[in-house]
């Protein structure tokens, strides 16, 4: 009966604090919603204590064996975990935390960028580096660097003020530095430090030299000899394949949801009904995409950015398939407690949605051969995004290892891991960006450490579920389906066995997986 209270208040005080925070991020100028984000920054980490409070009476209780069996084992096990990451003597750095991370949104939510003559917010900025011409591309990425250089002091206090306080936080619980503080955060149950570090072993060795040649042979074909940072979003010459606009891209969302099943048909429809997207790209909006959920009202939200890309049909795929689970887990019994389990899991959901989407993509780009360009360049895409983001995952592990470092020392780091994970890019020659400071608008690397590898890991995954689709794509979307309904009530591991897959950390998956994916990024004939 206790925990039924715990659960009913629970809920409540995470449908408010989300619906607080969707108002904050759609506009971060509303005072009256930036107050109450600000007040969920100060009351998050007391609500954390009470709830390490609810979890500890369950952990020490005399009945604990029965109450693993009644409810579940797993349930216990990420309680435990989550004890490790939180104590009242932290709260204080918690609270100091959550403002710097709000103090760096902000920051970035109403950084103008002038470009020839406009003031652009930074995803319509970042829309310019799509561009197929070459001066375009390279005058928008110097347009970044400059901005961004004008904040260099803001940018370098924000972040070092927030090493330490992480810091601080892993001494005061005891640990080394806050490494491990962090993995206990992401609540990493099936996976630690050891097997990370061969994944990224595996990266290096298997998908780093295909990458590589893959792209500088790509850069080639479109008259790029010099490989430039500026060159590193545009796949296709001639330019992006181009969707319809906002409305057909709801279209054939819609159409497509419809095809894949009746789960997914029901899901779009209430989504669409209920008005849960906010897409258009404004001024003081958070630039990011996010898919959350009002677990209280059991409807999912979607915030994204439209800059007229093909990114813009990812928000009906990738965060739809956030959605989707959420949709599907609603009923769950220890939904508000596991979730949809560890962010690897959930971007398994999304990302694998990202595929499943292939066969309907005629609809979202109407010339003749968009769609088997967009193929192309989602697979070259994906693939790339391992070394990417295996980039980002060490460069946070440096980071961590060493908080002291100077903000020349932390570039220095950066631009060290570019030459290893991405040997084929020309850093030089864009201003304040070639001293390595990229990482400063990777929004996850200031706001949720640690919080990068899990997209890279379900990448792994994606990618299998693509093969499979392309075996049987209804077996393999019913193994989605069921694989998104379990939420986190299994370990990722035991969900890519149970699905047929092999494990990332495996030796030898990754050579294996390149083998396979290759023959799919086959450059379309234009
Ligand atoms: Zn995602």
């Amino acid at each position: 009966n206790a925990r039924e209270d715990y659960l009913r208040l629970y809920s409540e005080y995470h449908t408010m604090s989300a619906l607080a925070y969707m108002r904050y991020s759609v506009n971060t100028a509303d005072e009256f919603y930036s107050a109450e984000n600000d007040y969920y920054d100060e009351a998050s980490p007391a609500v954390h204590s009470l709830i390490a409070d609810y979890a500890a009476a369950l952990l020490d209780s005399p009945f604990r064996a029965e109450l693993e069996r009644e409810l579940s084992p797993l349930l216990f096990r990420s309680m435990e975990l989550q004890r490790k990451a939180i104590s009242p003597v932290i709260v204080d750095d918690m609270v100091e935390e959550n403002r710097l991370i709000s103090e760096y949104s902000k920051l970035m939510a109403g950084m103008e960028f002038d470009f020839r003559g406009e003031k652009l917010p930074r995803p319509a900025l970042l829309g310019y580096l799509k561009d197929s011409d070459r001066t375009t591309r390279r005058e928008a990425m110097e347009c970044l660097g400059t901005t961004l250089e004008k904040n260099s002091a803001e940018l370098d206090r924000i972040f070092d003020a927030l090493v330490h306080v992480r810091d601080r936080m892993a001494k005061k619980l005891g640990y080394d530095n806050f490494i491990e503080l962090g993995y206990c955060r992401m609540n990493r149950l099936c996976y630690g430090r050891q097997e990370v570090a061969e994944f990224r072993q595996n990266v290096l060795r298997d998908i780093v030299p295909a990458v590589s040649a893959l792209r500088t042979e790509n850069a080639k074909r479109m008259g790029i000899e010099d490989y430039k940072l500026y060159d590193n979003e545009v796949l296709i010459p001639g330019g992006d394949p181009r969707p319809c606009g906002k409305d057909g891209i709801f279209a054939a969302a819609r159409e497509m949801y419809h095809a894949m099943s009746q789960e997914t048909g029901e899901f779009i429809d209430m989504m669409l009904e209920n008005e849960a997207f906010d897409v258009d790209s404004r001024r003081n909006k958070w630039g990011g995409g996010y898919c959350t959920e009002f677990v209280k009202y059991r409807q999912p939200f979607i915030l994204a950015n439209f800059n007229g890309t093909s990114g813009d049909v990812d928000v009906v795929t990738h965060e739809a398939g956030h959605a989707l689970n959420a949709y599907l887990i609603a009923d769950n019994r220890f939904a508000l407690e596991l979730g949809c389990g560890g962010m690897e899991t959930a971007e398994t959901h999304s990302m694998s949605m990202e595929f499943f989407a292939w066969p309907y993509l005629d609809a979202f780009f109407p010339k003749a051969g968009d769609a088997q360009r967009y193929r192309f360049q989602h697979a070259l895409d994906a693939l790339s995004f391992l070394p990417y983001g295996t980039m980002v995952d060490e460069f946070q592990h440096r980071i961590y290892a060493e908080p002291d470092l100077t903000p020349a020392g932390r570039n220095a780091v950066w631009l060290e891991l570019e030459a290893k994970y991405r040997p084929h890019i020309d850093q030089r020659g864009i201003p304040y960006l070639e001293r390595g400071t990229r990482w400063q608008y990777q929004m996850h690397i200031y706001e949720t450490p640690f919080y990068y590898i899990d997209y890279c890991l379900a990448q792994t995954a994606a990618f299998q579920f693509l093969l499979a689709s392309q075996d049987d794509y209804d077996s393999a979307f019913a193994r989605y389906l069921h694989l998104s309904e379990q939420g986190g009530e299994k370990l990722w591991t035991e969900l890519l066995t149970e699905a047929g897959f092999r494990s990332p950390f495996a030796p030898g998956a990754l050579a294996q997986l390149a083998a396979q994916v290759e023959p799919l990024i086959r450059p379309p004939n234009i």
